[in-house]
């Protein structure tokens, strides 16, 4: 259940170098279905505070245009007109898909934007369960993200019954977008929503800012360190997130559009982007790809790195990094 939007409002000031220099102001909220914190460097409380209350509405309206769950959003409309006449998109939603799809194209379908359909017959997130064969069979059919095209009046998913599902991108762009109405200070930021997140400079006296990486195996744990600094985005895909246990099987929110199912090889997936959007869907879809494939994937992009983190029969986490990955990481 979601608590009413605001309710966690609050506002800290962690003052540094208190007399003269720059201190980080603080937020925590509540947006896009989870925690939102909110760090802004800045000379003045005003324009911190300001700020802050901008970085959550970007949060809230990039929900309210992504979400599958309002029959009003544009999302439900497009589904609704599938099959049938293109759609004219606002500006992020169009930004998102475009974006989306070329993941979709270079991971070789393992993330697919137009999951809808899938997620729908597991029940997440509300009811998740074990689908029945003849149900997610016809799922299936109608997940396929070269059917989600773009023409001259607009979008269009191809087939009636098409929908999109965002969740694995729409958290990432508002990261992003929060970031850009924080870094309006000074420059210097982080924005943390449920653990994707994206910085832009430092914080004051440091050289960047420390992002802990949790253990997908007891995530109250941070079990890597990383700085990053500048405009980097973090986001980690986990099995831990929303998942179901049936006779001793675990089930999750990370399916594989090839096949279905949840995608089975990974605990985790955390990758370092210049964007969280590109962070966030490529942690999605590298968990799909699995160890291998996955790093490759990764590896084939010089503006991408991470770490998948596997764990072995016992129960010792085996962790696989990208090239630069290690370069990022510093001392617990
Ligand atoms: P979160 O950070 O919310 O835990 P992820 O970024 O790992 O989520 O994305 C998982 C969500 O994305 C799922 O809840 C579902 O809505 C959607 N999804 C699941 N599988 C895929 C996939 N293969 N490609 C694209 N989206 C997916
Ligand atoms: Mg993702």
């Amino acid at each position: 259940m979601r608590p009413p939007s605001g309710a966690l409002w609050s506002l800290t000031l962690v003052c540094l170098a208190c007399e003269t220099g720059p201190a980080i102001y603080e937020h925590t909220g509540f947006a896009m279905g989870t925690v939102a914190q909110l760090k802004v460097v800045a000379y003045d409380a005003s324009p911190a505070e300001e700020a802050l209350v901008r970085a959550m509405a970007e949060l809230a309206r990039i929900e309210r245009i992504t979400t599958v769950y309002s029959d009003s959003s544009d999302v439900a409309r497009l589904a609704r007109d599938a099959g049938g006449d293109p759609r004219a998109l606002p500006e992020d939603l169009d930004w998102i898909l475009e974006s989306a799809l070329r993941v979709a194209e270079r991971s070789g379908g393992a993330f697919d934007p137009t999951a809808g359909p899938l997620v729908r017959a597991w029940g997440f997130p509300e009811e998740p369960a074990l689908p029945d064969s003849v149900d997610l069979a016809a799922a299936l059919e109608l997940v396929s993200w070269e059917g989600c095209s773009k023409t001259e009046e607009g979008w269009q998913l191809t087939v009636a019954g098409m929908e999109l599902d965002l969740g694995g991108i729409a958290k990432g762009y508002a990261v992003d977008r929060a970031a850009d109405a924080l870094a309006a200070v000074t420059g210097n930021c982080l924005v943390n929503v449920g653990g994707d997140l994206a910085v832009r400079g430092s914080r004051p006296g440091r050289s960047g800012w420390h992002i802990g990486i949790q253990d997908p195996r007891e995530p109250s744990r941070l079990f890597l360190k990383i700085q990053v600094s500048g405009n980097r985005a973090v986001a980690t895909s986990g099995d831990y997130q929303r998942a179901f246990d049936v006779d001793g099987i675990r089930y999750h929110h990370i399916l594989d559009p090839r096949r279905g199912w949840p995608a089975g090889e990974l605990r985790s997936v955390t990758v370092v982007a210049p964007t969280c959007e590109l962070a966030d869907a490529w942690a999605t879809a590298a968990f799909v790809l699995g160890p291998e494939e996955g790093l490759e994937a990764l590896e084939a992009h010089p503006d991408l790195e991470g770490v998948l983190v596997e764990e072995d029969e016992k129960g010792d986490l085996v962790l696989h990094r990208t090239s630069g990955m290690v370069a990022l990481e510093v001392g617990g």
